[in-house]
């Protein structure tokens, strides 16, 4: 890709590409790890250069480095020609609602069906997962022959392996008045016809083309197994799994990829753990984004400015997707507050700061919008229920810098596969990159 930043906004080809690329990189990105994996391969290639948490920094004006914590977690800098004035930093989750494998999973049913023994791993729709192929990676601990210290694998098992069937409405015939699923007994995906102690261990080894013993963990979760589509009359939306957020990190990757040379550290922010509260060690509230922003200030040679000085002249952008109002539920969106899909970046806020949007960094977004030519709407909860929650409250406690709260409009937020439009990639990727041009 790497066009789409040039083009004007109207042409919808140009659109396409980008929500196209969009649900390639969904595709290709079936859990957290192949997430972080797939960016570290990109900034490679773009020139990067890695940094390893473990080592001292010593950083050259003008390169761009990176730093990926726990293989799930990423932040990408790039340090300016010049004596930088602050920073520009754009942030999103990798991770979304699914189901996370337990260990020693194998279950057996009347000895004619073997299940698998998951647990919810964030709030989605549960009902949603059900009936429809279903498959698994993650990744995988093992010993390094050589060193003899762990080393993790990536694992997709790549194939059409699980479902979780519904209840016929024969046997449930209040199914559609609403259920209750109980994710320890309804959930469980059905494997194959017996599934003995230690089989899945194994097959995860045949993938790997390793030995079964040699595995000494893991973190492997269910993925939906279907392809991103474009549909409508006209095809103006995307049918994909994990728009909630990766439609906001691919904005962001490529915004940043396609940066200009600024007068700003330009930060490129991917944390893990969004959907389960931010609070492990490579998520949004730990201290991985302050230790970075230290260590650039450290790190730079020649750098003038104090850390505290840097941040008093910061933007953060927290990105991550906002609701559009439903087609058949029009009367649970706010009553003037009312984004559409195709109609542009959507600018979240919230009384109680649970979105980091004001007045003056509210402002900030909606210049950078018009420069960038893009669009923009505004949301609020309705003032009688309680929205969701993200990451820039969050992340703004560790790191205390002017913030406005964004996504891009989608439906069915946390269902197994969302809708959005075909042109709010292009949108977020234009607005995205007018901040990395500042
Ligand atoms: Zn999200």
């Amino acid at each position: 890709m790497g066009i789409c930043g040039e083009c004007e906004v109207s042409k919808m080809s140009e659109a396409k590409k980008c929500a196209k690329a969009l649900l390639q990189f969904i595709e290709d990105c079936p859990s957290v790890y192949h997430v972080i994996n797939r960016i570290r391969g990109e900034l490679l290639d773009a020139g990067a250069v890695e940094l390893q948490e473990t080592e001292k920094w010593t950083l050259l004006a003008g390169q761009t480095y990176f730093v990926v914590r726990n293989d799930a977690s990423v932040i990408a800098f790039s340090c300016p020609a010049k004596a930088p004035k602050g920073f520009h930093m754009v942030a999103a989750h990798s991770d979304s609602p699914t189901f996370k494998l337990k260990a020693n999973p194998e279950m057996n049913v009347e000895a004619h069906y073997g299940k698998l023994n998951v647990e919810k791993y964030g709030g989605m729709i549960m009902n949603t997962w059900m009936d429809r192929p279903l498959s698994v990676a993650g990744r995988v601990a093992v010993t390094d022959s050589q060193t003899g210290k762990i080393i993790t694998r990536l694992v997709n098992m790549d194939k059409d392996l699980l479902v979780i069937p519904n209840l016929a409405i024969h046997m449930n015939r209040d199914i559609n008045k609403g259920v209750e699923l109980n994710p320890q007994v309804d959930m469980l995906p059905l494997f194959g016809e017996k599934a003995e102690k230690g089989v899945f261990n194994k097959r995860i080894a045949k993938q790997l083309g390793i030995k079964p013993e040699e595995i000494l963990d893991w973190d492997l979760f269910l993925y939906a197994r279907e392809k991103g589509r474009f549909i409508g009359d006209k095809e103006e939306f995307i049918l994909s799994p994990k728009l909630d957020d990766l439609q906001c990190v691919f904005c962001a990757k490529e915004a940043f990829l396609h940066q200009s040379p600024a007068e700003y550290i330009n930060v490129f922010a991917v944390f893990d753990h969004e959907e389960i509260g931010s609070t492990s060690r490579q998520a949004a509230d730990s201290d991985f984004l302050k230790s970075v922003l230290e260590r650039i200030v450290q790190g730079l040679e020649g750098q003038e400015k104090s850390y505290e000085m840097l941040l008093a002249d910061s933007y953060l952008l927290s990105a991550d997707n906002a609701h559009a109002v439903h087609p058949n539920h029009p009367e649970k969106a706010d009553p003037t507050n009312r984004p559409y899909l195709n109609q542009g970046v959507v600018l979240k806020y919230h009384g109680g700061q649970k979105y980091t949007s004001d007045g003056v960094s509210g402002a900030y977004f909606k210049l950078l919008c018009k420069e960038a030519k893009v669009p923009y709407q505004t949301f609020a909860n309705r003032a009688d229920m309680t929205g969701g929650s993200t990451l820039g409250n969050i992340s703004t406690a560790h790191v205390s810098v002017m913030s406005a709260d964004i996504g891009m409009p989608q439906l069915a937020m946390h269902s197994c596969v969302e809708t959005g439009g075909v042109k709010d990639t292009l949108y977020g990727i234009l607005l995205m990159k007018k901040l990395y041009e500042k």
